[in-house]
Formats: C-alpha cells, sequence, structure tokens
C-alpha cells in the first residue's frame, strides 16, 4: 500500500545518480517565523530528481572570495571535494527537497532558522533574489535517482512520522505522498505555535504540531508525544527480552539506523528523525520499551545541538 513511487524504466540512460546542479535563487519566501522556502531555478534543474518523500540533498554554500568556482562538478565529487586545499572547500549542509516543479525548472527547499550560528543558516537568512547557487541532487535521467531516500514503509497499514522542524520539510513532502487510505499519526515538534505549516494528508492521518514555546528543551514536546501515542496505538511487545541496541555516541558518529530492504509485516511503519541525543532517546524507549521491531522503524539523527554538520 505505502510503497514508494517507481516510474517507467524506459528514459534511463547511465548518469551519476548524485550530482551538483548550478541554479538561481528565484523566490525567498517567509512562511512562518522560524521557515523560510528558498526556491532555486535553472535549467539544469530539468533533470532533478522528483521521487519526492525525504529526499536529501546537499547545498553548497558560497565562498566569500570565489564562489563557488572550485566546487567539483564531477561524478567523485566528493571524493574530489575532500581533495581541494581547505580555502577552495566549499562547506556544504544536509536538507530535504519539499518540492520539484521539472517544468518550471524549480526546486523548493525549506529552512529551520536558528539564527547565523552556521554557514546553512547564515546564508538562508541573507539570501537574495538572483543569487548564484549549488544543489547537489539526484539527477532523475540517472539508474539510482532514489539514492538519499529513507523513508520506505513496504505494504504497512499505519505509520508513524515523527521529528522536529528539521525533519517537518520532509514529513510533510511524504504525508502529501500516502494513498487515500493510508492511516497513522504525524508528530512534529515545532520553535513557535506560529511554526504550523499547511498541509495535505489523507483523512486516517492525524498531523499534530506540538510548539516547544519558550523554556522547553529540545525534544521536551516530541518525546512524550510520541510516547504517549506508541503506547496506545501500537503492540509492541515489551514482555520479550529486549532488543539489545549499540549505545552510539552522538557527538561522535551519526545516529542513522535504517532498516533496509526488509519486508515487513504489514502492520507498522515509523519514520523518526531530529536532533540526535532526542532521537538517540525515542530510539531506546520504542525498541528496548515498548518493544517494537527494529526493522519497522527508521532513526535518523539530522543534527546534533552544539555541533557543526560534519562533511
Ligand atoms: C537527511 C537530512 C535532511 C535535513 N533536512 C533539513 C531540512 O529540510 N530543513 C532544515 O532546516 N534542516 C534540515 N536538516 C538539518 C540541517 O542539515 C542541520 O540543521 C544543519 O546543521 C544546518 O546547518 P548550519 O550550517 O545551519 O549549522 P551547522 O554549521 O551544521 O551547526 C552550527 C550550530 O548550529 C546548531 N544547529 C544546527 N541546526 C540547528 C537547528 N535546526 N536548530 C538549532 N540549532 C541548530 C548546531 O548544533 C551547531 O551548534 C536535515 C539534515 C539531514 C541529515
Amino acid at each position: 500500500m505505502l510503497t514508494s513511487p517507481t516510474r517507467s524504466e524506459a528514459v534511463v540512460e547511465p548518469r551519476p545518480a548524485y550530482r551538483a546542479f548550478s541554479a538561481t535563487v528565484s523566490a525567498v519566501r517567509r512562511l512562518s517565523p522560524h521557515f523560510v522556502r528558498i526556491t532555486f531555478q535553472g535549467a539544469e534543474l530539468a533533470d532533478f530528481g522528483t521521487a519526492g518523500l525525504d529526499q536529501r540533498v546537499k547545498i553548497v554554500l558560497p565562498l566569500a572570495d570565489s564562489g563557488f568556482a572550485h566546487f567539483p562538478r564531477t561524478v567523485e565529487w566528493y571524493r574530489d571535494w575532500r581533495e581541494l586545499p581547505e580555502e577552495q572547500r566549499n562547506p556544504f549542509r544536509t536538507y530535504t527537497v519539499r518540492a520539484v516543479r521539472p517544468g518550471l525548472r524549480e526546486v523548493d527547499v525549506d529552512f529551520a532558522m536558528h539564527g547565523e550560528t552556521g554557514p546553512a543558516s547564515a546564508w538562508a537568512a541573507s539570501v537574495q533574489i538572483g543569487d548564484e547557487s549549488l544543489i547537489v541532487g539526484p539527477d532523475d535521467r540517472s539508474p539510482g535517482r532514489t539514492i538519499g531516500i529513507d523513508w520506505r514503509p513496504g505494504d504497512v497499514r499505519t505509520v508513524l512520522l515523527a521529528g522536529d522542524e528539521t525533519a517537518a520539510p520532509a514529513i510533510c513532502a511524504i504525508l502529501e505522498s500516502l494513498p487515500a487510505d493510508a492511516q497513522g499519526c504525524a508528530i512534529i515538534e515545532i520553535p513557535t505555535a506560529g511554526d504550523v505549516l499547511p498541509v495535505a494528508a489523507p483523512a486516517g492521518v492525524s498531523v499534530r504540531w506540538h510548539p516547544r514555546g519558550g523554556g522547553i528543551p529540545q525534544g521536551g514536546a516530541l518525546i512524550p508525544a510520541v510516547r504517549d501515542w506508541t503506547v496506545r496505538k501500537v503492540q509492541g511487545h515489551p514482555d520479550d527480552a529486549p532488543t539489545p541496541l549499540d549505545d552510539i555516541d552522538v557527538d561522535r558518529e551519526m545516529l542513522w539506523d535504517v532498516p533496509e530492504g526488509h519486508s515487513l509485516d504489514g502492520e507498522f511503519y515509523a519514520w523518526i528523525a531530529g536532533e540526535a541525543s532526542v532521537i538517540k532517546t525515542l530510539r531506546r524507549f520504542l525498541v528496548s520499551e515498548a518493544g517494537l521491531d527494529r526493522r519497522s522503524v527508521a532513526f535518523m539523527g539530522y543534527w546534533r545541538l552544539g555541533r557543526a554538520e560534519l562533511d
């Protein structure tokens, strides 16, 4: 029922699956106090991947003196980028495609604004229409074009989507892709009540926005909401011997525990992303306490409080 969309194989030709696309910033729209939507536009985006869902991309940030002149436009862009002298290495950060309009050669990305503490948030706060930009993303003409998609629900009946403001773009895009008879819940923690975004979800999937408001720490709204929903709605196996979990140090490693290619039993699938220590807490609760099958939950640390994204 909830499998990822596929498309005809007819037009596929060998190409790099994930590559740099040049574009221009064509719109900057403040959606709410903490969300800004940036639209990228350019001829190269005619071939940008259209699979949607939680499609991740790299937003490359310009260097003050050389812009994007040194960024490798090669198949092995990451290896080639690492080999550049440090002063020629553009920083980049991971974001989610919120919408793609191939006919208009446009891609939208929603930025959760958190001040000017990182290169991506600072860029999003100051970018102007007409600025040059660079996105590394999927090439729709490549056989590997679904690279960077972790939403793999199989044929389940009930879904849980949960995350903070950085996961909101992915959750909204996934919600809009669900079939009309999907069931479940989306739980999204946002900075303030003014950050609720419009999203079209099937009638059977409730969408709950939980503002942190002043004084509530990151995860303080998400964790209890996910616990509460899971305890009431999902049949786990809490009396079984707890599944052993590796104790990931989220300050040193990325928390990325995504089931690969398992065939699920048709009941439940959860997708959970956000601040890494919050996701670690939820992982411990859902797997070790509530007894959920690890193969039915994707846990993704999207960022770590106090640490820049690791290249
Ligand atoms: C697969 C994936 C998809 C993502 N999709 C999106 C998306 O669509 N929209 C989006 O906004 N983010 C998204 N993120 C999160 C985004 O990559 C991080 O927030 C990233 O750290 C922002 O880069 P920066 O340059 O602003 O800050 P960095 O240089 O990485 O960090 C600088 C400082 O800012 C802090 N920081 C980073 N992000 C936040 C935050 N959101 N709130 C408060 N403090 C923060 C860090 O802890 C650090 O102390 C995604 C991450 C992943 C892995």
